[in-house]
C-alpha cells in the first residue's frame, strides 16, 4: 500500500530533524534524587520462583517479507540463545498449517501467529489463533480486532506510533495489549541525517549490535499511551510487549541492506515471560501464550545487559501479586518491591503509578509502601555515573508490565501518605 502524503511528510521530517536522535541524547541524562545507601538489605526477599524465558517476538520469514526461511530464523535464535521465537508473517498462518511448530518443540521453541494489515496500512498482531484461520486484509481495525477475539485469539496493536505505519484509530476496543517497544519503529526514528554521522562509525568499527545498543531509547509516546489505557478510573489491564519486527533487511532509500541480522535483533531486545516453575516443558507453548495474555512479562533491551531474574512484586491484604496481576488489599497498605538479579551497583529503578514517578531506588533495588490504587510499573536504567541527583550515561534497560492495585476503601491519588522505604 503506497504511503499517504502526510506519512511521506512525516518520514521526511523525521529523517531531516532526527527527533529520535535527540531523544536518545537527552535520555542519557536523568534527574533522580535518590539516596545511594541506607535502604533495607534486600527488599524483594527470596528469589523469584518464576521461570524467566526470553522470547524474540514478531519475526518475519520468507513466508512474507523476511530475508530468511524458518530454519535460518531458528538457527539464529539458537545462536542468540533465546528461549522462543514468535513468528508473525504478514497476513498468513500458512507456516502454522505447514507444521513448523512441531519441528521446534524444544529450546528455541517456535510459536506462530500472524500480522494482519488493516485499513490505512496499520498492523494488528493476531496470536494464538486456530491454524485454519486466515485473516482478511484492509478491513477496518475494529472488524479485525473482533475477528481475532471471535476465535479466542490474542489481538495486540502493532507499531502504535511508527513513523510509517502508525495505528490511527484509538477508538477501537477489544485489543488486549500493544507493542510498547517495536525495534523497527525505533530504528526508523533513528535512521536520519544527524544520527547517521554517529551510527555509521559505530556500525563500521563495532558492528550492528553496538549500533543497536547506541540507539536504544525510552519509548515515550508508547509508554504515555499505555499508562493512559491502564491507569486512572477507566484503566484496564493491558499487556505491553517488546516486538522486534525483524526481517533481517533494512531499507535505506531505495536499497535494502541485510542488517541487522536475525541473531543481532534477537540479542538486542526481547520480551521475558514468567512461567510457573512446575509447568512441564512440553506445555511451554501454552504457558507462554497464557503469560502474554496475563501480562506476566517484562520488556528488555538485552543488548544493554542480561536482565534475567528481574523481579517486581507487591503484597497487601493477605495476598501477593506479580506483573500483570491485580491486588485488592481491602484498605490495607501495599508493599512493592523490585530488584535486578546480580550486580545492581549502577542500576536506577523508577516506580510509576498511572504514568507518574512515585519512587526510585539506586543499586538495583526499590521498595515502596502505599495506600493509593493505580497501575504500578517499573523501569530500570543502567548508568555510567552519578553526580548527586544527576544520572549520567543512562540507558533504558527493563520495562515491567504493571501490577494493578484496585480497591474502593483506598485513598485517591493526591491524598497519599506513602513512604519510600528502600533505595
Ligand atoms: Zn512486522
Amino acid at each position: 500500500m503506497p504511503s499517504s502524503p502526510r506519512t511521506k511528510l512525516r518520514i521526511v521530517a523525521s529523517v531531516l530533524l532526527g527527533p529520535g536522535f535527540w531523544d536518545a541524547v537527552a535520555g542519557r541524562f536523568l534527574l533522580q534524587p535518590v539516596p545511594r545507601d541506607g535502604g533495607p538489605p534486600s527488599p524483594a526477599g527470596e528469589a523469584s520462583a518464576w521461570r524467566d524465558l526470553r522470547g524474540a517476538l514478531h519475526i518475519h520469514s520468507t513466508y512474507s517479507d523476511g530475508a530468511g526461511d524458518i530454519p535460518t530464523v531458528m538457527a539464529a535464535a539458537a545462536e542468540a540463545g533465546v528461549d522462543f521465537v514468535l513468528l508473525a508473517d504478514h497476513n498468513t498462518q500458512r507456516p502454522l498449517r505447514d507444521g513448523w511448530e512441531a519441528k521446534y518443540a524444544a529450546k528455541p521453541l517456535l510459536l506462530i501467529g500472524t500480522e494482519v494489515t488493516v485499513d490505512k496500512g496499520a498492523f494488528l498482531l493476531a496470536l494464538d489463533m486456530p491454524p485454519d484461520w486466515e485473516p482478511v486484509k484492509y478491513e477496518p481495525p475494529q472488524v479485525a480486532v473482533d475477528a481475532v477475539n471471535a476465535e479466542g485469539g490474542l489481538p495486540l496493536v502493532s507499531l502504535p506510533f511508527d513513523v510509517k505505519h502508525p495505528w490511527l484509530d484509538w477508538n477501537v476496543r477489544g485489543y488486549e495489549g500493544l507493542e510498547v517497544i517495536n525495534l523497527s519503529t525505533i530504528a526508523r526514528r533513528h535512521v536520519n541525517a544527524p544520527s547517521m554521522l554517529w551510527l555509521v562509525p559505530i556500525y563500521r568499527t563495532k558492528g550492528a549490535l553496538a549500533a543497536l545498543r547506541a540507539l536504544v531509547t525510552r519509548p515515550d509516546r508508547e509508554l504515555a499511551l499505555w499508562d493512559r489505557l491502564t491507569g486512572g478510573d477507566g484503566g484496564q489491564p493491558m499487556v505491553g510487549i517488546c516486538a522486534l519486527d525483524a526481517h533481517a533487511l533494512m531499507k535505506i532509500g531505495k536499497k535494502k541492506y541485510p542488517i541487522p541480522s536475525y541473531a543481532d535483533s534477537f540479542r538486542a531486545a526481547t520480551t521475558h515471560v514468567l512461567l510457573p516453575p512446575e509447568e512441564p516443558a512440553s506445555s511451554d507453548r501454552r504457558a507462554i501464550y497464557d503469560a502474554l495474555r496475563a501480562g506476566r512479562c517484562y520488556m528488555a533491551y538485552d543488548c544493554v545487559g542480561d536482565p534475567t531474574g528481574f523481579d517486581f512484586r507487591a503484597a497487601g491484604g493477605g495476598s501477593t501479586a506479580t506483573m500483570g496481576e491485580c491486588l485488592t488489599p481491602g484498605g490495607d497498605e501495599v508493599h512493592f518491591s523490585a530488584r535486578v538479579d546480580g550486580d545492581g551497583s549502577r542500576v536506577l529503578l523508577r516506580l510509576f503509578r498511572d504514568g507518574r514517578i512515585v519512587a526510585a531506588g539506586d543499586r538495583g533495588r526499590l521498595a515502596f509502601t502505599t495506600d493509593v490504587p493505580g497501575a504500578y510499573r517499573v523501569e530500570a536504567y543502567l548508568y555510567a555515573r552519578r553526580v548527586g541527583p544527576l544520572v549520567l550515561g543512562a540507558r533504558p534497560w527493563v520495562f515491567s508490565n504493571p501490577i494493578y492495585v484496585r480497591g474502593e476503601k483506598m485513598r485517591a491519588p493526591g491524598e497519599e501518605n506513602a513512604t519510600q522505604n528502600g533505595n
